[in-house]
């Protein structure tokens, strides 16, 4: 498929639709460029006062511009594309226009303004189009968001991102660097480390610090003692007096060792991950996981095990959660159940399951003529196994994101009984609360709001990036420490 558009400022958004269209192929832009001839191809031609849309080249429809209201006006553009679309490629997609990371902002932002659930359902329905089951996922989810999250107030979550990883995964976007060729590097990176935690305290001594989530890369790719001296920085800094939740998200099986669990109990750690991905070795090979199916079981079993020692000792023990990634090469729905079913006999606490986002940067992507030829399957079926399995463990969906690129055009959702939400993912999602990111590539948010209830509520977020490189990052440490300072004044 070929998109043809003369203006980029809607490129974007009619990128992003037509794309979902046609899950599993790039369409390619025809940017003021001539489309060739004789291949399927959507036309955008902006003019002065309206938009006309052609598919190929057969006129679709036009939309008129409205100069005072962009977003109204990219709506139905969207929604122009969604007609055509719909009934050329003859599927309907559940999200209907809204290509978004965050669908459940939308809820949320209505709900917290005052208005009622019928008025949040009808507004997503007639703008996006949204099918009724997504409408009151978002909705749902939404609801439970406010109800755990209560009060913001002055409070402050506080990110640390350890960007070492035992090996790169094939479907790896993050900054994260193999801990093999930077174990050398990875002193002097905590060394770093440790200046922006002392500023973090200092900086912000006057507000609550409401959660703390070490993530990643893999945290656990540092040693029992760099853990240990880690979390003896935080504890000495930061006033942990208020503070909810304290996730280290231990993550790749492979990482995980007796001793390190034994550091995270000791500090109190109250959840940790133990991340699968797939229960099926042929595809951890396929995607650079360079651990066994049995590893999965063995660590998170230790995990239990020393968990459970600690709350006998009294101290807290922790939430297990585990992710999953669905669609990912070669994996069948059948693939996906049998993945489910041995999740469900180890009994997380908590089940975060992806729907695989093919980004640009990933070795996916960039080799892509290596796999394009694998099954890449997501589908509604598989989403509703995946709700079914995690209500057979007792949970319901709690938080939620959507991806460019995200396979079978659906979602990532977090799963949790009552009172086990993570309240970091939620956090982070809505954007809720100030965030305070410290480590190479972390990024700071500084959330904006208006009076809460307010009919018209406005979040605005600005943000401040840490650089990606770890020897810049451990070189230019002072300038990161600076760039927070201006951020938060
Ligand atoms: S574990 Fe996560 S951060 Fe590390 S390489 Fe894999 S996808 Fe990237």
């Amino acid at each position: 498929m070929n998109l043809k558009i003369n203006n980029e400022s809607f490129l974007y958004d009619a990128y992003g639709l037509v794309q979902a269209f046609y899950q599993g192929e790039k369409p390619k832009v025809f940017l003021n460029k001539e489309l060739p001839e004789g291949e399927e191809s959507v036309e955008i031609r902006v003019e002065h006062d309206k938009i006309s849309m052609e598919c190929n080249g057969e006129y679709s429809g036009d939309i008129a511009i409205d100069e005072a209201d962009r977003s109204d006006t990219k709506n139905r553009l969207k929604r122009l594309i969604y007609e055509v679309l719909s009934k050329k490629v003859q599927i309907s997609l559940p999200w209907g226009t809204l290509t978004g990371i965050r669908p459940t902002k939308i809820p949320l932002k209505k709900l917290m303004a005052g208005e009622t659930e019928a008025e949040v359902q009808r507004y997503m329905k007639e703008t996006y189009l949204c099918s009724d089951e997504k409408i009151s996922l978002a909705t749902n989810i939404a609801k439970r968001e406010l109800s755990v999250m209560g009060e913001i107030g002055d409070k402050y979550a506080l990110y640390i991102g350890i960007p070492f990883c035992p090996s790169i995964c094939l479907y790896c976007s993050f900054s994260s660097y193999p801990m093999g060729l930077y174990q050398k590097k990875s002193d002097a990176y905590l060394d770093a480390l440790m200046k922006e935690i002392a500023f973090a305290g200092e900086h912000f001594k006057h507000r609550t610090l409401d959660t703390i989530y070490i993530g990643g890369g893999t945290p656990s790719s540092l040693s029992a003692s760099q853990l240990d001296r880690l979390l003896l920085a935080v504890e000495e800094h930061l006033d942990l007096s208020a503070l909810r939740e304290f996730t280290v998200e231990a993550g790749r099986p492979d990482s995980i060792t007796e001793d390190k669990l034994r550091v995270l109990a000791n500090h109190n750690i109250d959840r940790i991950s133990v991340n699968p991905q797939t229960m099926h070795q042929k595809t951890l090979d396929l995607i650079g996981r360079f651990h066994t199916v049995e590893q999965i079981r063995e660590s998170f079993s230790l995990a239990r095990q020393i968990s459970d020692e600690a709350k006998a000792q009294g101290k807290k023990g922790f939430f297990i959660n585990m992710d999953l990634i669905v669609g990912l090469p070669g994996e069948s729905k059948e693939d996906v159940a049998k993945t489910l079913a041995e999740v469900k006999k180890m009994k997380p606490d908590n089940l975060t399951v992806h729907s695989l986002a093919i980004k640009r940067s990933s070795r996916l992507n960039i080799q892509w003529e290596n796999y394009e030829n694998e099954l890449f399957v997501n589908s509604k079926d598989i989403m509703e196994m995946v709700h079914e399995a995690a209500k057979e463990m007792g949970m319901s969906p709690y938080y939620m994101y959507r991806q460019k690129q995200i396979s079978g055009n659906l979602e990532n959702i977090g799963f949790a009984p009552e009172g086990k939400e993570c309240l970091y993912n939620i956090e982070i999602m809505e954007e809720l609360c100030d965030i305070v990111a410290l480590g190479a590539g972390s990024a700071c948010k500084k959330v904006g709001r208006n009076a809460e209830g307010s009919t018209d509520l406005k979040i605005k977020v600005e943000r401040c990036e840490n650089v990606k490189d770890v020897d810049l990052y451990i070189q230019r440490i002072d300038e990161m420490i600076e760039r927070k300072r201006q951020l938060y004044l």
